[in-house]
């Protein structure tokens, strides 16, 4: 039935939010994708086999779309390489015969990043999915890019080790999307992001050649830093076929708490003097009353539904420290007009809330047909002024807007709930986003704090780094992908 549907609608490219027609140049949304002369099939056959080849339609649709609204296109083709030999070859030949390749994970991206562009074929990566080798002595993991994170998680926990990066689709992302995004998750506040755990890769350039960079040393300062070069690169510099990643001892306890606030405000002050008093939880999460009401509706795991906002935290690490610290954690929110404060009484009902937080964007998806994502970040002291910009652009546009995120890094995901069948309400939701992001960098933000710019931010980001660094990415890219093979238009436009 959902098959069907996508049969429907996804021929071409939907021209739409966040893509409008000035940014047209990117792809002629009224063309259907030109048919892939049958001599590189047979050469692409012949690189990965018949079987790792396909190219009907059910299989173009199954692969037109990520996780972002209103955005496909169909591939020509999708190949399943099974070595690092085969993805070069195919590179090569992408040179030689001119068309373009979309490397895919999972496709959870919520920018558009592994959306095919006109005349490409996608490399999946989302069989490479072993994990090499676990080294104890180095604190080091070698995995395949295809590994999902949380299988990662699994592994490394058995033997008392942690990966700390936890998007909240960590149950199907993979290790090489995350990369290539340079994905946040609930843990950032305290451990950081993706790019903090990268070791080292084995990347398949623009042109065919394999380097790796990096490795297991600490330091290493021998010429340029390349691999944190193809770190947030959203497929356009490489495709990673093999990822070295750091690990550290899993911490020895942690405690889970919920506050409740009747005001916004007062939980976004709440995180700025949770940190003001030199506490570094591992998670402080945001949930605004829309998206309290929708998780609550989907989990069930009795939340109140007549609050305006509340924040999970958690804190990790020495038994000793971390009742201290909890106990700071919740009289920062009580100082700041939290309603209650809860810990949760064990790791279950610490698991359960954790998992209903990360429902958070299916459950907010329930409640109508459209669930468009967005990503800002501001200095975490700007929380409270962000939140209020939100709910202020929300009313000025009439849009429903659904708000929680990562708030103690200050990424919050202001989420429209819209119909895409309703034009005017989509219009309005592009405008209130075009806001949303200016007042974000003007806080000192960001237009995108973790899912990348892909398709659907190109246009905003002069708004973060200006037209000359834009100019300098661009030579970065031409530099190294003359032909523009790899993932073309994404970020910007070549
Ligand atoms: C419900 C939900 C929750 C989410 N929560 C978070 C969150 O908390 N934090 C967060 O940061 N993101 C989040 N995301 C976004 C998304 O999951 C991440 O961006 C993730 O890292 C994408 O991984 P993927 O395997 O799905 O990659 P894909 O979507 O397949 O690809 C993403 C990008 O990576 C490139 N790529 C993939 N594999 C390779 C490779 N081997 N070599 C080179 N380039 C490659 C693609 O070309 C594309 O540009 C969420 C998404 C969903 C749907």
């Amino acid at each position: 039935m959902i098959l069907l549907l996508y049969v429907s609608c996804t021929h071409k490219y939907t021209e739409s939010f966040p893509i409008n027609n000035e940014d047209s140049s990117f792809l002629n949304f009224n063309s259907l994708p030109v048919t892939m002369n049958q001599n590189i099939l047979s050469q692409l056959q012949n690189i990965v086999g018949k079987n790792n080849c396909f190219t009907s339609q059910e299989d173009k649709i199954t692969y037109s779309y990520d996780g972002t609204p209103l955005l496909s296109f169909l591939p020509e083709a999708i190949v399943r390489p099974t070595s690092k030999e085969q993805v070069s070859q195919i590179v090569k030949l992408a040179n030689i015969e001119n068309f373009s390749i979309v490397p895919r994970g999972a496709g959870t991206g919520l920018s558009g990043g592994s959306i095919p562009v006109e005349n490409c074929i996608i490399v999946d990566m989302s069989r490479w999915n072993n994990i090499i080798e676990i080294d104890t002595e180095n604190l080091t993991v070698w995995v395949e890019p295809g590994v999902i994170t949380a299988t990662l998680h699994a592994e490394v926990e058995k033997i008392g080790l942690f990966y700390p990066p936890d998007p909240g689709s960590m149950n199907i992302c993979t290790i090489g999307g995350n990369v290539a995004e340079n994905s946040g998750g609930l843990r950032g506040l305290k451990y950081g992001v993706t790019k903090n755990y990268v070791m080292g890769m084995e990347v398949v350039l623009p042109n065919g050649e394999i380097i790796m960079c990096g490795g297991k040393t600490v330091k290493d300062v021998a010429g340029y830093n390349l691999k944190d070069f193809f770190i947030g690169s959203e497929g356009t510099l490489g495709i990673f076929t093999k990822i070295l990643l750091k690990l550290i001892p899993k911490p020895a306890t942690s405690k889970t708490m919920l506050a409740y606030f009747n005001s916004q405000t007062d939980a976004g002050k709440a995180v700025s003097s949770i940190i003001a008093q030199k506490i570094i939880p591992a998670t402080v999460e945001f949930l605004d009353k829309t998206t309290i009401r929708c998780v609550e509706d989907f989990a069930k795991i009795g939340l109140p539904t007549d609050i305006e906002s509340l924040l999970l935290l958690e804190v990790d690490g020495h038994p000793a420290v971390v009742e201290e610290e909890a106990e700071k954690v919740a009289e920062a929110c009580r100082q700041n007009n939290a309603v209650e404060v809860k810990i949760a009484q064990s790791i279950e009902e610490a698991m359960k809330l954790k998992t209903a937080r990360r429902s958070a964007f299916s459950a907010l998806a329930r409640s109508k047909p459209t669930t468009i994502l967005e990503d800002i970040t501001v200095p975490r002291s700007e929380i409270a002024v962000m939140l209020q910009k939100i709910n202020d652009i929300s009313k000025k546009y009439n849009i429903l807007i659904g708000t929680f995120g990562h708030a103690g890094d200050g990424n919050l995901h202001p989420t429209c709930l819209t119909d895409e069948r309703n034009k005017d309400e989509i219009a309005r939701a592009e405008k209130a986003y075009g806001e949303i992001f200016e007042e974000a960098v003007k806080l000192g933000g960001t237009i995108t704090g973790e899912h990348g710019t892909g398709i659907g931010k190109r246009k905003y980001l002069h708004l973060v780094t200006g037209t000359t660094a834009i100019e300098t990415m661009r030579s970065i890219k031409k530099a190294m992908d003359p032909n523009g093979i790899l993932n073309p238009g994404k970020i910007f436009e070549l």
